[in-house]
């Protein structure tokens, strides 16, 4: 067997393979993959190519095909080859490969298994290899094919085909063992005893998943193979199915697997599993990239924040770990909101924006943005300051609306208790407000800033003794929130006339 290892890699170019199956949406573990897949390629100068393996048409979607695209689009994990189509699915130059284009591919090789006696027609109907699987288990072995089809003759193949029987081809299994060495799990061995004479193809037109990924691994010269664990029993298929065809048997390394945190396959159960789902919730590519990229990685250092290209200068496959590795929703979050920290306000308010349009907050008209509430014209950079008096806070898009809906309202609605701080009276709380009103009516237009409006409150709640007393119904007036951004930033934001107007609002039945 010749082996390509890590130890090749300096004469031959690195070609690695992302190969989704759109017969799901794609899977964050997935996204995974095609992310260390693109990390070693780009970390050896070689080749990240996409394949979806849409053999099996009927449980394949341009629905789930799309997600992959953008997912990998959305990660920047571009792809360096392929047919040149043109089409805006794709922000590199290639198109994917496709499985269901390469028909022809596959059956020369299925005719050649044919031919060489590698492999043979098998007319054993299912419930006949049902019944056999149940009697071997029965006596305690392991199931496989019996090879009741071995011995059948060319001739007597073709006649039974042609005269209609059902079929599908086998594999004829040499018993051996069969060891390989994976570059994360180190050396795997299986007898091919346990596996029995495989079924490659339905027929001659319909190679099944094993042959086909190993004659496009072939025909793409890929050198490794970096797929999930769930795909060790397929490897020694497909090693076994390779050796019949005498090709070369790329390297294996097999990723742990996503868990949630119960210790279990990370599934639905655990919540969003869907990469495109938490784009859409806003999760900032950054922040899942670097946070997929530690789902089973270590860099061994104290070193936790990476790029793209800091990872492909960091990355090595001997640093990736056997036991299966957590998906904490609480990590990705505070990655999420440490890179929302570092956006630049313009570029986050440009992120936010569509989150505020679909939540009905505002709309945008002719390139001019307007309050659904009110109907008024708003300014981009009010919506930049509204939202910079939260960029500290926020961790999802998402929950920006809620943060700032009351920005963009024109009366704000909410419960009048939570004006009261702790026990105050009722009289209190209208002395409270027409002292902060009276206090803010008296700065000029042109003073009306934070610095100002907090140094006339604080002189004022000095006096008093009793920061909340005064401070706190103000903020719940211009914000209807019992949580939110401090006063004295949110009335600058809101402006002299819409501040006092809402602190009359607060205080009409008072
Ligand atoms: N198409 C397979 C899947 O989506 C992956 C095949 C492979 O990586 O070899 O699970």
């Amino acid at each position: 067997m010749k082996e390509r290892s890590l130890e090749l890699i300096n004469k031959d170019e690195v070609r690695v393979r992302y190969a989704p199956s759109p017969t799901g949406r794609l899977h964050v573990g997935g996204v995974r993959t095609a992310l260390f897949n693109y990390l070693f390629a780009k970390k050896f100068q070689g080749k990240f190519i996409l394949r979806i393996e849409d053999t099996d048409q009927d449980r394949s979607s341009k629905e789930n095909e799309s997600e992959i695209f953008e997912a990998l689009n959305w990660m920047g994990l571009i792809w360096d080859e392929g047919p040149i189509i043109n089409s805006n699915q794709y922000t590199g130059d290639y198109g994917p490969y496709r499985q269901s284009k390469r028909g022809n591919i596959y059956k020369k090789y299925i005719e050649k298994l044919l031919l060489s006696g590698a492999a043979y027609y098998c007319f054993c109907s299912k419930e006949d290899i049902l019944t056999e699987r149940q009697y071997q288990i029965g006596r305690g072995e392991a199931p496989k094919y019996n090879k009741i089809c071995e011995g059948i003759s060319k001739e007597e193949s073709s006649r039974r085909q042609n005269s209609g029987e059902k079929s599908v081809i086998r594999l004829r299994v040499p018993i051996k063992k069969i060891i390989f060495n994976d570059l994360i799990r180190g050396n795997i061995e299986v007898n091919s005893n346990t596996i029995g004479d495989i079924v490659i193809a339905k027929d001659i037109n319909a190679p099944l998943y094993n042959l086909a990924v190993v004659i496009d691994d072939f025909e793409m010269r890929i050198t490794h193979v970096i797929r999930g664990e769930d795909h060790i029993t397929n490897t020694s298929k497909q090693i076994i199915i390779g050796e019949a065809l005498n090709l070369p048997i790329p390297s294996f390394a097999h990723l742990p697997l996503v868990l949630g945190t119960d210790k279990s396959k990370l599934s639905k159960r655990h919540g969003d599993v869907s990469a495109i789902d938490y784009q859409k919730k806003g999760y900032l590519p950054e922040a899942m990239l670097n946070f997929l990229a530690l789902l089973g990685w270590n860099p061994g250092t104290e070193k936790e924040i990476y790029s793209l290209l800091s990872l492909i200068d960091d990355f090595s496959i001997d640093k990736i770990q056997k036991a299966g590795a957590i998906f904490n929703i609480k990590k990705l979050e505070n990655f999420n909101s440490y890179y929302i920290r570092q956006k630049n306000i313009r570029d986050l308010t440009q992120d936010c924006i569509p989150y505020l349009i679909k939540s009905g907050l505002i709309v945008k008209d002719n390139n001019q943005f307007k309050s659904i509430d009110s109907g008024e014209s708003i300014d981009i950079n009010f919506i930049e300051r509204a939202i910079a008096a939260y960029q500290e806070r926020l961790k999802i898009l998402s929950e920006i609306s809620d943060f700032i809906d009351f920005f963009f309202k024109d009366k704000i609605e909410f419960d009048r208790e939570f004006l009261l701080w702790k026990d105050m009276t009722q009289l209190e709380l209208k002395q409270s407000l027409d002292t902060v009103y009276d206090l803010l009516s008296n700065i000029k237009n042109e003073d009306w800033n934070r610095d100002n409006i907090s140094k006339i409150l604080l002189v004022k709640a000095e006096e008093m003794k009793n920061r909340g007393v005064l401070l706190w119904p103000l903020r719940v007036a211009l914000t209807g929130k019992k949580a939110s951004a401090g006063p004295f930033e949110v009335a600058e934001i809101l402006g002299k006339k819409k501040t006092l107007k809402r602190i009359k609002d607060a205080k009409y039945d008072l």
